[in-house]
């Protein structure tokens, strides 16, 4: 007999995108003459081409792949030495972390998953709410909770309400925690920490000799120059922090997959007996275990972001999403709603009006509108009473979306 890991079933139904899809479908089905359209505000993919300085590089990638004197096979699991060393000299100056403290992936999402593989349970987990599901329910399936509660709460795990009255940004909690997850700028609420923050969150770390696991994947659309893009611009970070980036919102790589975590060798956990054991070892031999590195075209048109067109390039699409941003947080103050984040971060989350629920506004907009949201529900329970708006998107359907908005109300 085989057995299954039951932790599985513990999770809910991945209810928030495939009940969005649902409800699309329906309405489309019931409303043909507006099926066409609805605009996906939703889901939080880039929509824009990918740098031309990358397409250049992954085509040049696939020409060596073709020829025997440049055929590249297996590379290392830890990724390309030119694209960890880019990496370090473009992301990480002057923070002390060197190029093979950077482990190259093929995206975050598996890595701020796998990562649980390195270690125990018993852990207390601390994770923000509202949040990016992934973190969540990977707990879920390693037997790091207990069941779900009626509001999709689960047992065991340290939640920290991130509120309006909190900026969106949790203290450190009373309690003892193991492990942190910490999102900024934030997936889904957009709110960033500052440096005073972010302190309080390494002090808290080192107090009770927890860990931080840093998901930086929207760094790059940090507009203000007081907030810090890294942990490790943080003193004490480099003992108790590990910290995830990805190119798939910066440079457009939903769909070509690279990512990386950083790991100091500094940063270290205790074994059954109480010994330091350092991370970097366990996620190094994790990564040569289960892992043979992301496809070499993939790593040299990483690479190619760093270079002095791809860079240009890079900051145009930030500026272009950003852009959409300003245009949403506009139409959505305009219509007398609180409007949060959009302002580093490419995600406007906004409060629905007194009494409305997330799913209600949803609704909502969807049929006088045409217009896909989030519900803020969808990320946690404190996320009820908002809804997120994505910026990723055209210019003309953001456009569209905010004539619609003012039309709602009008
Ligand atoms: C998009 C996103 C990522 C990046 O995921 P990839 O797997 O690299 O595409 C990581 N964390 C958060 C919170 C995200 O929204």
């Amino acid at each position: 007999m085989a057995t299954i890991n039951s932790n599985f079933l513990k999770l809910k139904a991945g209810y928030l995108f495939p009940e969005i899809a649902r409800r699309v479908k329906a309405y489309s089905e019931a409303n043909p003459e507006k099926a066409g359209k609805i605009i996906r505000c939703g889901i939080g993919d880039v929509t824009e081409p990918l740098p031309a300085a990358v397409v250049k590089a992954m085509h040049e990638g696939v020409d060596e792949q073709a020829n025997r004197e440049t055929f590249h096979g297996y590379g290392p699991e830890q990724g390309y030495e030119f694209l960890r060393q880019a990496i370090v000299d473009n992301q990480y100056q002057s923070m002390s972390i060197s190029a093979d403290e950077v482990f190259i992936s093929d995206g975050s999402k598996c890595d701020t998953g796998n990562i649980l593989d390195i270690f125990g349970n018993g852990n207390t987990i601390a994770i923000t709410d509202p949040v990016y599901p992934v973190y969540v329910d990977t707990n879920v399936m390693e037997g790091n909770t207990g069941d779900a509660d009626e509001k999709g709460a689960y047992g065991g795990l340290l939640y920290l309400p991130c509120t309006a009255e909190n900026g969106f940004v949790a203290a450190p909690p009373t309690e003892k925690a193991d492990l942190i997850y910490l999102c900024f700028p934030n997936n889904p609420t957009g709110a960033t920490a500052n440096k005073e923050q972010l302190k309080a969150w390494v002090d808290y770390a080192k107090a009770n000799d927890a860990i931080i696991l840093y998901d930086a994947a929207y760094e790059a659309f940090i507009q203000d120059p007081e907030i810090p893009h890294s942990i490790f611009e943080i003193e004490g970070a480099h003992d108790c922090a590990i910290e995830f980036r990805s190119f798939s919102k910066n440079g457009g790589f939903t769909g070509i997959r690279c990512g990386y975590v950083v790991i100091p060798k500094t940063v270290t956990g205790s074994d059954a007996n109480g010994n330091r054991v350092p991370l970097h070892q366990l996620w190094n031999r994790r990564t040569s275990t289960k892992f043979n590195g992301a496809s070499y075209p993939v790593q040299k048109g990483a690479a190619a972001i760093f270079s002095e067109e791809g860079k240009a390039q890079v900051n145009a699409l930030i500026e272009h999403y950003m852009g959409n941003a300003k245009l949403l947080r506009e139409a959505a103050t305009e219509l007398g709603l609180a409007v949060y984040g959009g302002e580093n971060a490419p995600y406007v989350w906004i409060a629905c009006p007194e009494g409305v629920s997330s799913w209600d506004m949803f609704d909502k907009m969807l049929e006088e509108a045409q217009v896909v949201v989030t519900p803020g529900s969808g990320f946690g329970s404190a996320g009820e009473g908002y809804f997120r708006v994505s910026a990723f998107n055209s210019r003309q359907n953001v456009q569209e979306v905010c004539k619609r908005l003012s039309a709602l109300v009008g």
